[in-house]
């Protein structure tokens, strides 16, 4: 396999250390399992979103039954939302997050330990390449992608 070929393997998602994981302090814990796991952190900011801003951000869920809880959580503080790089690194990235309910949690994945709650569950990844374009797209620009 030439360089071309393996640096065009790589892949992109998109993820958000959410508000309960910042306020409980779990960032740091967070972002190492992510770079033990072997992923690369392409970009990463800290800001706060508006529930307007939350709502845009997860405009696929505007339908379901937890949709005005999930907006009030997800701009009820700080936030990290990062670009993260490797192979196959949408799938691999759900796998290190663990299931949206933490109590189905595998053990060692990311929610398994720090999740607290099916909504309050420390962190978002991208489900699909097409998902990972909208929402890297959503909070970055190209130039602050490397
Ligand atoms: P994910 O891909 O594992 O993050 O899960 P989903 O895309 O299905 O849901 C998006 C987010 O909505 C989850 O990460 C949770 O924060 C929240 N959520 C999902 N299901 C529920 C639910 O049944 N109740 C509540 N309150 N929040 C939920």
């Amino acid at each position: 396999m030439d360089s071309h070929t393996k640096e065009s393997s790589l892949q992109r998602t998109f993820s958000i250390v959410k508000p309960d994981a910042v306020r409980k302090g779990h960032t740091g814990g967070i972002l190492a399992m992510i770079e033990a796991a072997g992923f690369r952190i392409a970009a990463i900011k800290k800001l706060s979103i508006s529930k307007p801003q939350a709502a845009g951000f997860y405009a696929v869920h505007a339908a379901r039954p937890f949709f005005e809880s999930l907006t009030t959580f997800m701009s009820s503080g700080p936030i990290y939302v990062m670009v993260l790089e490797k192979e196959n690194a949408i799938a691999d990235l759900r796998k290190l997050m663990g299931a949206t309910n933490p109590a189905n949690a595998e053990e060692g994945t990311i929610r398994k330990k720090f999740a607290g709650s099916i909504e309050e569950n420390s962190i978002h990844g991208s489900d699909a390449e097409e998902t990972a374009k909208f929402e890297i797209g959503y909070f970055f620009a190209g130039y602050e992608l490397e």
